[in-house]
């Protein structure tokens, strides 16, 4: 593989000055996560955003959150189809062999990958449309969702219920997975939604009991 290049200075020197302190501070706990193995309680699914960081608004440390990323924070419905599935595969490890308590699916404000969405169910991204559009294909996904929320005439409140739409088809999606929806019935496993605004700070929650999100 020739095309792989020696990491960029400025994250060679910011390596170097967490293995001098944070590392050496507490060398001693790292030593016992490495031999102790993974124990999360919970998954997190979230969106590859760089700004939204859950394991700094929950002030989570190394071990206790088993971090699936992608666009949107999407889950797909269960297809067992032979065929490569990231998401799905990470859903299966942290249920069936991690047995985490608890799974939540975090959405965003600003959020691109919705956007994008917006932008191609309502004919304004064409290219979104190709068959070779990764990004088009996996926003797919959220089309349900754009069903919901289309009407909604104010942009940033559209696009803000579709984040939220996002969250939810994606719990939906989870209880299409037999494995997820026989630890939840079997009170092993429970789902969470929630939302984040990235310039306010909040965070909402998804309450079944007023169909709506509520604030943490
Ligand atoms: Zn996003």
């Amino acid at each position: 593989m020739q095309h792989a290049k020696p990491l960029p200075t400025y994250l060679v020197q910011r390596y170097q000055g967490w293995k001098a302190t944070t590392y050496v501070e507490n060398e001693s706990w790292y030593r016992r996560l490495a031999e102790s193995g993974q124990h999360p309680r919970a998954m997190v699914i979230s969106c590859c955003d760089s700004r939204v960081h859950v394991t700094s608004i929950f002030g989570a440390d190394q071990g206790e959150f088993f971090i699936h990323r992608n666009i949107a924070n999407l889950v797909p419905p269960h297809k067992p189809d032979g065929l490569q599935h990231g998401t799905s595969a990470a859903v299966e490890y942290a249920v069936n062999a991690l047995k985490v308590a608890h799974l939540i699916v975090l959405g965003h404000s600003n959020c691109g990958g919705v956007q994008g969405c917006l932008d191609m169910c309502s004919g304004h991204a064409p290219e979104l449309e190709e068959k070779t559009s990764f990004v088009g294909r996996w926003m797919d996904i959220l089309r349900p969702g754009y069903e919901r929320v289309k009407d909604i005439s104010d942009e940033t409140d559209r696009r803000n219920a579709l984040e939220k739409q996002a969250v939810l088809v994606s719990l939906e999606n989870l209880m299409t997975f037999p494995f997820v929806a026989e630890a939840v019935t079997g009170g092993k496993l429970s789902l969470h939604g929630l939302w984040t605004d990235i310039g306010e700070g909040s965070l909402e929650y998804y309450s079944p009991d007023k169909a709506q999100f509520a604030r943490v």
